[in-house]
Protein backbone atom coordinates (compact mmCIF):
# COMPACT_ATOMS: atom_id res chain seq x y z
CA UNK A 1 0.00 0.00 0.00
CA UNK A 2 0.95 3.40 -0.68
CA UNK A 3 0.82 5.43 2.02
CA UNK A 4 1.67 8.95 0.20
CA UNK A 5 -1.23 8.24 -2.31
CA UNK A 6 -4.24 8.56 0.23
CA UNK A 7 -6.94 11.26 -0.49
CA UNK A 8 -7.36 13.91 2.16
CA UNK A 9 -9.90 16.64 2.92
CA UNK A 10 -8.51 18.88 -0.07
CA UNK A 11 -9.02 16.43 -2.62
CA UNK A 12 -13.00 15.73 -2.31
CA UNK A 13 -15.67 18.23 -2.19
CA UNK A 14 -17.11 18.90 0.81
CA UNK A 15 -18.54 22.01 1.10
CA UNK A 16 -22.08 21.94 2.27
CA UNK A 17 -21.87 18.35 2.54
CA UNK A 18 -22.99 16.27 5.37
CA UNK A 19 -19.35 14.69 6.95
CA UNK A 20 -18.67 12.21 9.18
CA UNK A 21 -15.36 12.73 10.95
CA UNK A 22 -13.60 10.03 13.24
CA UNK A 23 -11.39 11.74 15.91
CA UNK A 24 -9.49 10.74 18.66
CA UNK A 25 -10.82 12.20 21.36
CA UNK A 26 -9.66 9.11 23.96
CA UNK A 27 -8.26 11.76 26.18
CA UNK A 28 -6.98 11.06 29.84
CA UNK A 29 -9.73 12.02 32.24
CA UNK A 30 -9.69 12.62 36.19
CA UNK A 31 -12.85 12.50 38.12
CA UNK A 32 -14.58 13.89 35.20
CA UNK A 33 -12.20 16.31 34.06
CA UNK A 34 -10.01 16.58 31.27
CA UNK A 35 -6.47 16.61 31.68
CA UNK A 36 -4.67 16.76 28.70
CA UNK A 37 -6.72 17.63 25.66
CA UNK A 38 -3.60 17.74 23.40
CA UNK A 39 -5.78 15.00 21.12
CA UNK A 40 -8.55 17.12 21.21
CA UNK A 41 -6.70 20.34 20.01
CA UNK A 42 -4.65 17.84 17.35
CA UNK A 43 -8.06 17.09 15.71
CA UNK A 44 -9.12 21.11 15.72
CA UNK A 45 -7.54 21.96 12.08
CA UNK A 46 -9.18 19.17 10.22
CA UNK A 47 -13.11 20.38 11.76
CA UNK A 48 -12.05 24.22 11.48
CA UNK A 49 -11.57 23.21 8.03
CA UNK A 50 -14.76 21.34 7.63
CA UNK A 51 -17.03 24.01 9.93
CA UNK A 52 -15.26 27.20 7.49
CA UNK A 53 -16.32 25.25 4.65
CA UNK A 54 -19.77 25.44 5.83
CA UNK A 55 -19.80 21.10 5.98
CA UNK A 56 -22.42 19.73 8.40
CA UNK A 57 -19.72 18.06 10.90
CA UNK A 58 -20.73 14.92 12.67
CA UNK A 59 -17.91 13.83 15.13
CA UNK A 60 -17.73 10.11 16.88
CA UNK A 61 -14.42 8.90 18.95
CA UNK A 62 -14.05 6.07 21.50
CA UNK A 63 -13.05 6.94 24.95
CA UNK A 64 -11.46 4.24 27.06
CA UNK A 65 -12.60 0.77 27.48
CA UNK A 66 -16.15 0.49 28.81
CA UNK A 67 -19.16 -1.88 28.53
CA UNK A 68 -21.39 -1.74 25.36
CA UNK A 69 -24.06 -0.07 27.59
CA UNK A 70 -25.95 1.09 25.16
CA UNK A 71 -26.20 -2.73 23.40
CA UNK A 72 -29.45 -5.41 24.89
CA UNK A 73 -28.02 -7.97 27.04
CA UNK A 74 -24.16 -6.35 27.22
CA UNK A 75 -21.45 -8.52 28.73
CA UNK A 76 -18.38 -8.76 31.17
CA UNK A 77 -14.82 -7.70 30.08
CA UNK A 78 -12.36 -10.17 30.05
CA UNK A 79 -10.96 -9.17 33.32
CA UNK A 80 -14.51 -9.45 35.00
CA UNK A 81 -15.46 -12.66 33.56
CA UNK A 82 -11.93 -13.94 34.46
CA UNK A 83 -12.78 -12.36 38.37
CA UNK A 84 -16.41 -14.53 38.18
CA UNK A 85 -14.87 -17.50 37.25
CA UNK A 86 -12.52 -17.91 39.88
CA UNK A 87 -15.57 -18.05 41.96
CA UNK A 88 -17.33 -20.63 43.34
CA UNK A 89 -19.92 -21.60 41.46
CA UNK A 90 -23.00 -20.99 43.62
CA UNK A 91 -21.73 -17.05 43.59
CA UNK A 92 -21.04 -16.81 40.13
CA UNK A 93 -24.21 -15.59 38.46
CA UNK A 94 -25.10 -12.96 41.47
CA UNK A 95 -21.64 -11.50 40.92
CA UNK A 96 -22.07 -11.47 37.43
CA UNK A 97 -25.41 -8.97 37.84
CA UNK A 98 -23.85 -6.65 40.04
CA UNK A 99 -20.85 -5.80 38.05
CA UNK A 100 -23.29 -5.33 35.19
CA UNK A 101 -25.57 -3.16 37.25
CA UNK A 102 -22.41 -1.34 38.79
CA UNK A 103 -21.47 -0.52 34.86
CA UNK A 104 -24.96 0.43 33.72
CA UNK A 105 -24.61 3.36 36.07
CA UNK A 106 -21.18 4.28 36.11
CA UNK A 107 -19.84 3.47 32.95
CA UNK A 108 -22.13 5.94 30.85
CA UNK A 109 -20.77 8.52 33.51
CA UNK A 110 -17.15 7.31 33.51
CA UNK A 111 -17.26 7.25 29.57
CA UNK A 112 -19.07 9.95 27.97
CA UNK A 113 -17.87 12.39 25.59
CA UNK A 114 -20.00 14.98 27.03
CA UNK A 115 -16.47 17.06 28.88
CA UNK A 116 -14.98 16.49 24.93
CA UNK A 117 -17.78 18.69 23.52
CA UNK A 118 -18.00 21.02 25.99
CA UNK A 119 -14.38 21.64 25.53
CA UNK A 120 -15.21 21.70 21.74
CA UNK A 121 -17.24 24.48 22.30
CA UNK A 122 -14.67 26.44 24.70
CA UNK A 123 -12.16 26.01 21.79
CA UNK A 124 -14.68 26.65 18.62
CA UNK A 125 -16.93 29.31 19.92
CA UNK A 126 -20.09 28.20 22.18
CA UNK A 127 -23.07 26.74 20.26
CA UNK A 128 -20.60 25.22 17.91
CA UNK A 129 -20.97 21.49 18.62
CA UNK A 130 -23.85 19.99 19.55
CA UNK A 131 -23.65 16.87 22.37
CA UNK A 132 -25.87 13.68 21.21
CA UNK A 133 -26.61 11.63 24.31
CA UNK A 134 -26.57 8.46 22.04
CA UNK A 135 -24.46 7.27 18.60
CA UNK A 136 -26.94 6.08 16.43
CA UNK A 137 -30.69 6.15 18.56
CA UNK A 138 -33.27 9.18 18.29
CA UNK A 139 -31.10 11.97 20.03
CA UNK A 140 -28.77 11.42 17.38
CA UNK A 141 -31.00 10.91 14.43
CA UNK A 142 -32.73 14.03 15.40
CA UNK A 143 -29.31 16.50 15.96
CA UNK A 144 -27.73 15.58 13.12
CA UNK A 145 -31.18 16.08 10.85
CA UNK A 146 -31.21 19.30 12.72
CA UNK A 147 -27.61 20.21 11.68
CA UNK A 148 -26.86 23.35 9.84
CA UNK A 149 -23.66 24.03 7.92
CA UNK A 150 -20.84 25.30 9.81
CA UNK A 151 -22.10 22.90 12.67
CA UNK A 152 -21.58 20.34 14.45
CA UNK A 153 -22.46 17.45 16.39
CA UNK A 154 -20.39 14.81 18.71
CA UNK A 155 -22.25 11.29 18.64
CA UNK A 156 -21.53 9.35 22.45
CA UNK A 157 -19.05 7.07 22.59
CA UNK A 158 -18.98 4.58 20.15
CA UNK A 159 -17.84 1.36 22.17
CA UNK A 160 -21.22 1.85 24.28
CA UNK A 161 -22.26 -0.29 21.09
CA UNK A 162 -21.15 -3.66 21.14
CA UNK A 163 -21.13 -3.54 17.18
CA UNK A 164 -18.05 -0.83 17.60
CA UNK A 165 -14.87 -3.22 18.05
CA UNK A 166 -16.52 -5.95 16.36
CA UNK A 167 -16.95 -3.71 13.08
CA UNK A 168 -20.09 -4.83 12.78
CA UNK A 169 -21.34 -3.59 8.93
CA UNK A 170 -25.08 -2.77 10.05
CA UNK A 171 -23.15 -0.18 12.43
CA UNK A 172 -21.20 0.60 9.87
CA UNK A 173 -23.95 1.12 7.69
CA UNK A 174 -26.21 3.14 10.47
CA UNK A 175 -23.09 5.31 10.77
CA UNK A 176 -22.41 6.16 7.26
CA UNK A 177 -26.13 7.51 6.59
CA UNK A 178 -25.83 9.68 8.76
CA UNK A 179 -23.18 11.34 6.28
CA UNK A 180 -22.10 11.94 2.85
CA UNK A 181 -18.26 11.56 3.25
CA UNK A 182 -16.34 9.98 5.51
CA UNK A 183 -13.37 11.57 7.05
CA UNK A 184 -11.04 9.40 9.40
CA UNK A 185 -8.45 11.76 11.10
CA UNK A 186 -8.31 9.60 14.46
CA UNK A 187 -4.90 7.84 14.12
CA UNK A 188 -4.48 6.88 17.63
CA UNK A 189 -7.24 4.20 16.40
CA UNK A 190 -5.67 3.90 12.78
CA UNK A 191 -4.50 0.22 13.99
CA UNK A 192 -8.05 -1.73 14.24
CA UNK A 193 -10.37 -2.49 12.49
CA UNK A 194 -13.79 -1.10 14.28
CA UNK A 195 -16.90 -0.17 12.71
CA UNK A 196 -16.22 3.69 12.98
CA UNK A 197 -12.66 3.87 11.89
CA UNK A 198 -12.88 1.34 9.29
CA UNK A 199 -15.82 -0.70 8.28
CA UNK A 200 -17.88 3.11 7.59
CA UNK A 201 -15.40 3.33 4.86
CA UNK A 202 -17.27 0.53 2.94
CA UNK A 203 -20.72 3.21 2.59
CA UNK A 204 -19.04 6.13 1.97
CA UNK A 205 -16.05 8.12 -0.10
CA UNK A 206 -13.27 8.02 2.35
CA UNK A 207 -10.06 10.32 3.15
CA UNK A 208 -7.92 11.67 6.43
CA UNK A 209 -7.83 14.40 8.31
CA UNK A 210 -4.75 16.93 8.38
CA UNK A 211 -3.74 14.80 11.83
CA UNK A 212 -3.84 11.11 9.77
CA UNK A 213 -2.15 12.74 6.47
CA UNK A 214 1.10 14.70 8.85
CA UNK A 215 1.48 10.99 10.17
CA UNK A 216 1.36 9.52 6.77
CA UNK A 217 3.37 12.18 4.97
CA UNK A 218 6.29 12.29 7.88
CA UNK A 219 6.50 9.08 9.11
CA UNK A 220 4.99 6.83 6.12
CA UNK A 221 6.90 8.83 4.07
CA UNK A 222 10.66 8.88 6.03
CA UNK A 223 9.80 4.90 6.01
CA UNK A 224 8.79 4.98 2.48
CA UNK A 225 12.00 7.81 1.20
CA UNK A 226 14.42 8.41 4.11
CA UNK A 227 16.56 10.88 3.63
CA UNK A 228 20.30 8.92 4.42
CA UNK A 229 22.16 8.11 6.08
CA UNK A 230 18.71 6.86 7.76
CA UNK A 231 19.76 5.80 11.73
CA UNK A 232 16.88 4.27 13.75
CA UNK A 233 17.58 4.18 17.96
CA UNK A 234 15.55 1.84 19.63
CA UNK A 235 14.74 0.75 23.17
CA UNK A 236 12.44 0.43 25.92
CA UNK A 237 11.89 -2.53 27.89
CA UNK A 238 11.29 -5.26 26.18
CA UNK A 239 13.03 -6.96 22.63
CA UNK A 240 9.92 -8.82 22.75
CA UNK A 241 7.14 -5.79 22.28
CA UNK A 242 9.78 -4.46 19.32
CA UNK A 243 10.40 -7.55 17.23
CA UNK A 244 8.19 -6.28 14.71
CA UNK A 245 9.85 -3.16 14.50
CA UNK A 246 13.58 -4.40 14.20
CA UNK A 247 12.89 -6.46 11.54
CA UNK A 248 11.41 -3.92 9.57
CA UNK A 249 13.48 -1.15 10.32
CA UNK A 250 17.01 -3.80 9.21
CA UNK A 251 15.96 -3.69 5.79
CA UNK A 252 15.49 -0.21 5.51
CA UNK A 253 18.38 1.94 7.60
CA UNK A 254 21.90 2.59 7.35
CA UNK A 255 22.36 2.64 11.58
CA UNK A 256 20.44 0.86 14.13
CA UNK A 257 21.20 1.98 17.50
CA UNK A 258 20.24 -0.33 20.24
CA UNK A 259 19.13 0.85 23.98
CA UNK A 260 17.45 0.77 26.95
CA UNK A 261 16.16 -2.22 28.70
CA UNK A 262 16.21 -4.22 25.29
CA UNK A 263 20.08 -4.21 25.07
CA UNK A 264 20.82 -6.47 27.52
CA UNK A 265 18.82 -9.63 25.50
CA UNK A 266 21.48 -8.62 22.64
CA UNK A 267 24.91 -8.30 25.08
CA UNK A 268 23.59 -11.45 26.14
CA UNK A 269 23.57 -12.97 22.57
CA UNK A 270 27.35 -11.37 22.45
CA UNK A 271 27.96 -13.92 25.68
CA UNK A 272 28.30 -10.99 28.17
CA UNK A 273 26.65 -11.63 31.82
CA UNK A 274 23.95 -9.08 32.24
CA UNK A 275 23.84 -9.30 36.27
CA UNK A 276 20.09 -8.80 37.18
CA UNK A 277 19.58 -6.45 34.04
CA UNK A 278 16.07 -6.82 32.19
CA UNK A 279 16.59 -9.52 29.68
CA UNK A 280 14.42 -12.00 27.51
CA UNK A 281 16.48 -15.26 27.34
CA UNK A 282 14.11 -16.42 25.15
CA UNK A 283 14.78 -14.33 22.64
CA UNK A 284 18.52 -14.43 22.95
CA UNK A 285 18.65 -16.90 19.50
CA UNK A 286 16.75 -14.68 17.83
CA UNK A 287 18.89 -11.43 18.71
CA UNK A 288 21.54 -13.38 18.01
CA UNK A 289 19.89 -13.94 14.08
CA UNK A 290 18.95 -9.98 14.05
CA UNK A 291 22.52 -9.05 14.25
CA UNK A 292 23.69 -11.58 11.47
CA UNK A 293 21.09 -10.88 9.84
CA UNK A 294 22.63 -6.98 10.16
CA UNK A 295 25.95 -7.40 9.23
CA UNK A 296 24.97 -10.02 6.10
CA UNK A 297 23.06 -6.33 5.07
CA UNK A 298 26.27 -3.96 5.95
CA UNK A 299 23.83 -2.41 8.43
CA UNK A 300 25.85 -0.64 10.92
CA UNK A 301 24.38 -2.25 14.16
CA UNK A 302 25.36 -0.09 17.57
CA UNK A 303 25.01 -1.42 21.27
CA UNK A 304 26.11 0.41 24.28
CA UNK A 305 29.80 0.09 25.37
CA UNK A 306 28.93 1.26 28.99
CA UNK A 307 26.28 0.61 31.30
CA UNK A 308 24.60 2.39 34.39
CA UNK A 309 24.15 -0.34 36.68
CA UNK A 310 22.28 -0.46 40.04
CA UNK A 311 22.04 -2.44 43.32
CA UNK A 312 18.19 -2.05 42.77
CA UNK A 313 14.86 -0.75 40.45
CA UNK A 314 14.72 2.25 42.44
CA UNK A 315 14.74 6.43 42.23
CA UNK A 316 17.89 6.37 44.73
CA UNK A 317 19.40 2.89 44.30
CA UNK A 318 23.19 2.81 44.69
CA UNK A 319 25.02 2.91 41.33
CA UNK A 320 28.14 3.13 39.23
CA UNK A 321 29.22 2.95 35.35
CA UNK A 322 30.96 0.09 33.81
CA UNK A 323 32.16 -1.37 30.61
CA UNK A 324 29.07 -3.28 29.31
CA UNK A 325 30.82 -6.70 29.09
CA UNK A 326 31.48 -6.34 32.93
CA UNK A 327 27.68 -6.21 34.17
CA UNK A 328 28.43 -7.56 37.96
CA UNK A 329 26.00 -9.89 39.04
CA UNK A 330 23.43 -9.10 41.51
CA UNK A 331 23.33 -5.25 39.74
CA UNK A 332 20.97 -4.42 37.21
CA UNK A 333 21.46 -1.94 33.87
CA UNK A 334 19.19 1.17 34.23
CA UNK A 335 20.86 3.05 31.43
CA UNK A 336 23.46 3.60 28.80
CA UNK A 337 26.91 5.11 30.71
CA UNK A 338 28.49 8.30 29.15
CA UNK A 339 30.70 6.78 26.75
CA UNK A 340 27.53 5.45 24.87
CA UNK A 341 25.87 8.31 24.94
CA UNK A 342 29.02 10.05 23.15
CA UNK A 343 28.83 7.15 21.04
CA UNK A 344 25.10 7.11 19.63
CA UNK A 345 25.52 10.77 19.54
CA UNK A 346 28.32 10.54 17.17
CA UNK A 347 25.97 8.17 14.70
CA UNK A 348 23.32 10.83 14.61
CA UNK A 349 25.80 14.17 13.55
CA UNK A 350 25.14 13.43 10.12
CA UNK A 351 22.03 11.62 10.10
CA UNK A 352 19.22 12.35 7.38
CA UNK A 353 16.57 10.58 9.20
CA UNK A 354 16.36 9.42 12.77
CA UNK A 355 13.61 7.50 13.90
CA UNK A 356 13.52 7.02 17.65
CA UNK A 357 11.23 4.38 19.34
CA UNK A 358 12.09 3.32 22.94
CA UNK A 359 14.08 5.63 26.07
CA UNK A 360 17.35 4.56 27.01
CA UNK A 361 17.12 3.83 30.37
CA UNK A 362 14.30 4.17 33.29
CA UNK A 363 13.63 7.88 32.22
CA UNK A 364 11.11 7.91 34.81
CA UNK A 365 13.81 8.20 37.60
CA UNK A 366 15.83 11.23 37.38
CA UNK A 367 19.22 9.42 38.11
CA UNK A 368 18.72 7.58 35.38
CA UNK A 369 17.54 9.68 32.57
CA UNK A 370 20.44 10.85 31.60
CA UNK A 371 20.75 8.71 28.48
CA UNK A 372 17.91 9.54 27.60
CA UNK A 373 18.12 12.80 27.57
CA UNK A 374 21.52 13.01 25.47
CA UNK A 375 20.36 11.02 23.04
CA UNK A 376 16.89 13.29 22.74
CA UNK A 377 20.15 16.64 22.88
CA UNK A 378 22.00 14.77 19.95
CA UNK A 379 18.55 13.98 17.65
CA UNK A 380 17.73 17.32 18.11
CA UNK A 381 21.11 19.06 16.90
CA UNK A 382 21.51 16.35 14.32
CA UNK A 383 19.54 18.34 11.99
CA UNK A 384 17.71 15.57 10.66
CA UNK A 385 14.19 14.54 9.64
CA UNK A 386 13.24 13.44 13.86
CA UNK A 387 10.83 11.06 14.01
CA UNK A 388 9.31 9.77 17.73
CA UNK A 389 7.00 6.77 17.70
CA UNK A 390 6.03 4.97 20.91
CA UNK A 391 3.96 6.05 23.70
CA UNK A 392 6.29 6.20 26.45
CA UNK A 393 9.19 7.57 23.75
CA UNK A 394 6.91 10.79 23.16
CA UNK A 395 6.06 10.98 26.92
CA UNK A 396 9.58 11.15 27.67
CA UNK A 397 10.46 13.46 25.18
CA UNK A 398 7.67 16.11 26.42
CA UNK A 399 8.00 15.37 29.64
CA UNK A 400 12.16 16.02 28.92
CA UNK A 401 11.53 19.30 26.85
CA UNK A 402 12.40 18.55 23.63
CA UNK A 403 9.10 17.84 22.42
CA UNK A 404 9.75 21.36 19.80
CA UNK A 405 12.89 20.50 18.76
CA UNK A 406 11.64 16.89 16.65
CA UNK A 407 10.32 17.10 13.42
CA UNK A 408 7.41 14.93 14.18
CA UNK A 409 6.40 13.55 17.38
CA UNK A 410 3.48 10.70 16.45
CA UNK A 411 0.28 11.21 18.26
CA UNK A 412 -0.38 7.27 18.21
CA UNK A 413 1.59 4.77 20.05
CA UNK A 414 0.47 1.73 19.07
CA UNK A 415 -0.04 2.66 15.86
CA UNK A 416 2.78 4.12 14.93
CA UNK A 417 4.83 1.05 16.29
CA UNK A 418 1.98 -0.34 13.86
CA UNK A 419 3.64 2.00 10.96
CA UNK A 420 6.80 1.36 12.19
CA UNK A 421 6.40 -2.60 11.83
CA UNK A 422 5.10 -2.19 7.95
CA UNK A 423 2.06 -3.40 9.13
CA UNK A 424 -0.92 -1.88 7.28
CA UNK A 425 -3.33 0.22 9.20
CA UNK A 426 -6.97 -0.96 8.53
CA UNK A 427 -7.65 3.06 9.42
CA UNK A 428 -5.57 4.17 6.55
CA UNK A 429 -5.87 0.77 4.20
CA UNK A 430 -9.49 1.88 3.96
CA UNK A 431 -9.02 5.41 2.52
CA UNK A 432 -9.75 6.20 -0.90
CA UNK A 433 -6.35 6.43 -3.39
CA UNK A 434 -5.67 9.60 -5.50
CA UNK A 435 -6.34 9.31 -9.15
P1 LIG B 1 7.32 2.97 23.84
O1 LIG B 1 6.00 3.08 24.61
O2 LIG B 1 7.84 4.32 23.44
O3 LIG B 1 7.22 2.02 22.69
P2 LIG B 1 8.38 1.02 25.69
O4 LIG B 1 7.02 0.84 26.26
O5 LIG B 1 8.94 -0.08 24.87
O6 LIG B 1 8.42 2.39 24.85
O7 LIG B 1 9.45 1.26 26.84
C1 LIG B 1 9.33 2.23 27.85
C2 LIG B 1 9.79 1.72 29.18
O8 LIG B 1 11.07 1.10 29.10
C3 LIG B 1 9.95 2.85 30.17
O9 LIG B 1 8.97 2.73 31.17
C4 LIG B 1 11.37 2.65 30.74
O10 LIG B 1 11.45 2.82 32.13
C5 LIG B 1 11.68 1.22 30.37
N1 LIG B 1 13.13 0.97 30.34
C6 LIG B 1 14.05 1.58 29.59
N2 LIG B 1 15.29 1.13 29.90
C7 LIG B 1 15.14 0.22 30.88
C8 LIG B 1 16.04 -0.59 31.65
N3 LIG B 1 17.35 -0.54 31.45
N4 LIG B 1 15.51 -1.40 32.58
C9 LIG B 1 14.18 -1.44 32.79
N5 LIG B 1 13.29 -0.71 32.12
C10 LIG B 1 13.76 0.11 31.18
MG1 LIG C 1 5.08 1.72 26.02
Amino acid sequence: MNYLNKKSVEDIDIRGKRVLVRCDFNVPMKDGVITSDKRITSALPTIKYLLDNDAKVVLCSHMGKPHAVLTEGFGLTKKEKAKVAALPEEEQSAAKKKMLEKAKVEDPKKFTLKPVADRLNELLGEGTVAFASDIIGADAQAKVAALEGGKAVLLENVRFDARETKNNPEMAKELAAFADVYVNDAFGSAHRAHASTAGVADYLPAVCGYLIQKELTVMGGALAEPARPFVAILGGAKVSDKIGVIENLIDKVDTLVIGGGMAYTFMKAKGYSVGNSLCEDDKVDLAKAMMEKAAAKGVNFVLPIDTVVATEFAPDAEHKTVPSNEIPDGWEGMDIGEKTRALFADTLKNAGTVVWNGPMGVFEFETFAKGTIAVACAVAESGSISIIGGGDSAAAVEKLGFADKMTHISTGGGASLELLEGKILPGIACLNEKD
